[in-house]
């Protein structure tokens, strides 16, 4: 049972593991075409764990071309929908099957807590796959309503090659909210992982084959963004480009779609998200708790942090030191193997130099530091920061403004409902909002003017694969999860025939 594996037992699975750091193209593993090489460092404490191959153009060349030969045969493109479901399945079970090892290279790669990659990315990672499978063979095409002598068709086809980009910070999961639909709906994909956390996206190649599904349709090209990332997005032969990352990388995609090939470009991208508590919260208790998750799960490193917490003034100072209190007791730093650890380690020194950067940008426009603002933990190599709150924030202030990525809270009062709805939605992000209140009016008010592609109430981060994902303005366009999904991945085609 996971539950009972030792710091000390995932110590020593660690130092046995045999690391994969090549990339996966038409069903095997090889070097980079040019040979080169990176070095995978663990966060946790500066470790190299592998080296891996730094894929670039030639690499896209070859591994589109694979994918496109691989489509046009359509041994999968062209497979039936049960037959997809059932390699997709096995896929899934494997990930399960394989969940420990999934879990161990996702918390050595990227520094988060054993038991949150164990609990929250591998099961979710297959839980995706499943339901897209799942899915795939209950969705029915449509026929228009036509004059009598006249039939219209409208179907679905798979878009054909799909590159999908994705990030550090749930490196597997997010990968496989783009790998469910798209495969389901019978693309073949090249997937490009952070040059950040490779390993597990280059460890389910090898599984997805031993699942049945045919060489090709799944690649994965390790390698940087301003190599093999760009090459994929500036690509004539793929189709879509599916993407979770920065909003900055994110509009330069849209660029490079735009000078090459007009490819289909679907965006899941930043967030600043307003976390808003009203002093007729049914429960502060619970609302605290939630708050102080919401900025230290997954380290902050998270889209949808709740990183700007809006709270009504009459309650305000009671609700920081709520706050603050949940975070002293549950959400300390600790060694990610650690099955206790809540919090593990920044993903690298970029990242962390940012959010200590972010932490003195506080300091300097004048916030009150309540809680945290140090790199602890030094001497074990790692790179660990404490939860940090910041009170008497306003909304003009850079840690309000900016998404942040790591456990830096902004704490915001404000007056009355439209001052917190202003507020609430003064940002470029459009990501995820939530709202606390007893009041029932109040809430569908709330969820109605936030700006936001989910909107919680009297929770924080709810969701499952039903509900679609995603965001407004410039945190995205396009969703992932739910049927929804499928429509990144296919083209629809109208047919009509004269009786
Ligand atoms: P990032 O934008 O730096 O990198 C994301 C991916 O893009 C990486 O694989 C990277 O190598 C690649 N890339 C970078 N430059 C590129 C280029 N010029 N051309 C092509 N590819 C390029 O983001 P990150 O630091 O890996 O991840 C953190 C960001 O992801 C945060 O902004 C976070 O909010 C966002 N995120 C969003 C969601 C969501 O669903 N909306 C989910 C998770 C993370």
């Amino acid at each position: 049972m996971s539950a009972s594996i030792s710091r000390q037992d995932w110590e020593q699975r660690a130092a046995a593991l045999q690391i994969q750091g090549q990339a996966f193209v038409a069903g095997q593993y090889q070097r980079a075409v040019s040979g080169e090489t990176f070095d995978c460092v663990s966060p946790i404490d500066g470790r190299v764990l592998a080296q891996i191959a730094s894929c670039d153009q030639a690499d896209a060349e070859q591994a589109v071309a694979n994918a496109r030969a691989v489509f046009d045969s359509g041994v999968w493109s062209r497979s039936a929908p049960a037959k997809r479901k059932k390699v997709m399945q096995r896929f899934a079970n494997l990930l399960e099957q394989h969940a420990e090892e999934l879990a161990l290279l996702e918390t050595l790669d990227m520094g988060k807590p054993i038991s949150d990659s164990l609990a929250v990315d591998i099961p979710g990672a297959a839980n995706a796959i499943r339901w897209s499978a799942e899915a795939i063979d209950k969705v029915y095409d449509e026929v228009a309503p036509t004059a009598h002598d006249e039939l219209g068709l409208i179907t679905r086809e798979p878009v054909g090659v799909v590159a999908a980009i994705v990030p550090w910070n749930f490196p597997l999961l997010m990968a496989s909210w783009k790998l469910g639909p798209a495969l389901a709906t019978g693309n073949s994909v090249v997937l490009k992982p952070s040059e950040k956390s490779p390993l597990t996206a280059i460890r389910i190649a090898a599984l997805a084959l031993e699942a049945g599904l045919p060489a090709g349709v799944l690649n994965v090209l390790p390698g940087y963004g301003h190599t093999v990332g760009k090459a994929l997005a500036l690509h004539m032969d793929v189709d879509t480009i599916v993407f979770t990352g920065s909003t900055r990388v994110a509009k330069q995609l849209m660029i490079y779609a735009g000078e090459s090939n007009m490819k289909r470009v679907w965006l899941e991208a930043g967030g600043k998200s307003p976390n808003v508590v009203f002093a007729d919260a049914p429960d502060l208790d619970a609302a605290a708790e939630a708050a102080a998750s919401a900025i230290a799960f997954n380290q902050g490193e998270v889209c949808t942090a709740g990183s700007r917490l809006l709270v009504e003034a009459s309650i305000k100072d009671v609700f920081v030191e709520k706050v603050a209190a949940a975070l002293k007791a549950s959400w300390a730093p600790g060694h990610p193997l650690d099955p206790n650890t809540a919090v593990g380690a920044l993903v690298d020194t970029t990242q962390i130099d940012t959010v200590l950067r972010y932490i003195e940008a506080g300091r300097e426009d004048g916030a009150r530091l309540v809680l945290g603002g140090n790199r602890v933990m030094q001497d074990t190599g790692g790179l660990f920061v404490e939860p940090t709150v910041f009170a008497d924030v306003n909304n003009s202030m850079r840690i309000a403004r900016e998404e942040i990525f790591g456990p830096v809270l902004s704490v915001i009062s404000f007056n009355d409902f439209d001052e917190a709805m202003a507020i609430a939605n003064d940002t470029i992000y459009g990501l995820a909002a939530a709202v606390w209140t007893a009041d029932l009016s109040k809430a569908h008010r709330a969820a109605r003017a936030l700006r936001a592609g989910s909107v919680w109430v009297n929770q924080y981060d709810g969701g499952d694969m039903t509900a679609p994902f995603g965001g407004f303005k410039q945190s995205g366009n396009g969703r992932d999860k739910s049927l929804h999904a499928f429509d990144k991945y296919t083209e629809l085609k109208s047919t009509w025939i004269k009786l």
